[in-house]
């Protein structure tokens, strides 16, 4: 993604036409000629910003070009040399693996004693670090499902039990404990039709663990 020019632009504290900002076409006084500086020409901004493409144009000067020739020719250097910077900005802000993402106290909630030194571990040994990450990410993907699992059973049985605001609230704190949203996935599986063959293996062995005598439960018949 290109710099923003407007960003750009408000950096080297250009001054902008008030009623132009916001719109596609932001106007500011020309700070490569300034012919819009001298005091009868208060009220002209020569210099226009198109905010979406990223380029602008002096009506006066016709100074024009992309945002970085406007980087290069407001900071004075050559417009490699800020192709160049930005390169190696952008490559040091690099996208987190999910699993990079996840808090130290997930990591320990899904049984790790602590979140991996991912800078580290990617200094040191790069395939590692991309296996390792792959690793941990599948691992808290089964660990989601399990307590999913655990939800959806805690609902079944509290609706046999007439306790299901009580589930809905148990299941909304664990929800906020692991930083991760499955209330609604959960109830929404429920509400289903057509529930998958597992779900109601799941419920009918949920309803038996909570009332064995009342639900009798025989994993044969329901396969
Ligand atoms: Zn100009």
């Amino acid at each position: 993604m290109l710099p923003n020019i407007l960003d750009v632009a408000s950096e080297h504290k250009l001054t902008f036409q008030p009623r132009s900002l916001g719109k596609k076409q932001t106007l500011a006084k020309c700070p490569f000629c300034r012919e819009d500086d001298q005091p009868r020409k208060r009220k002209k901004y020569y210099l226009s910003l198109n905010t979406q493409e990223q380029i602008f144009k002096c009506w006066y000067c016709g100074e024009s070009g992309g945002v970085f020739r406007f980087m290069a020719l407001l900071e004075g250097v050559s417009e490699n040399e800020v192709i160049d910077r930005y390169r190696k900005k952008s490559r040091s802000t690099y996208k987190l693996h999910p699993a990079e993402k996840l808090t130290s106290s997930q990591c320990r909630m899904m049984g790790l004693d602590k979140k991996p030194d991912w800078m580290g571990i990617r200094k040191f040994d790069y395939p590692s670090y991309k296996k390792l990450r792959e690793l941990v990410w599948k691992a808290w993907n089964q660990f989601l499902q399990n307590e999913k699992r655990f939800a959806y059973q805690l609902l079944v049985i509290s609706i046999a039990g007439r306790t299901y605001g009580k589930a809905v609230e148990a299941i909304g704190k664990r929800e906020k404990e692991i930083g991760a949203p499955f209330l609604k996935e959960v109830l929404d599986i429920y509400s289903l039709s057509e529930r998958p063959r597992q779900i109601n293996r799941l419920e009918a062995l949920a309803l038996h663990i909570g009332d064995p005598l009342k639900y009798p439960y025989s994993p044969m018949e329901k396969e």
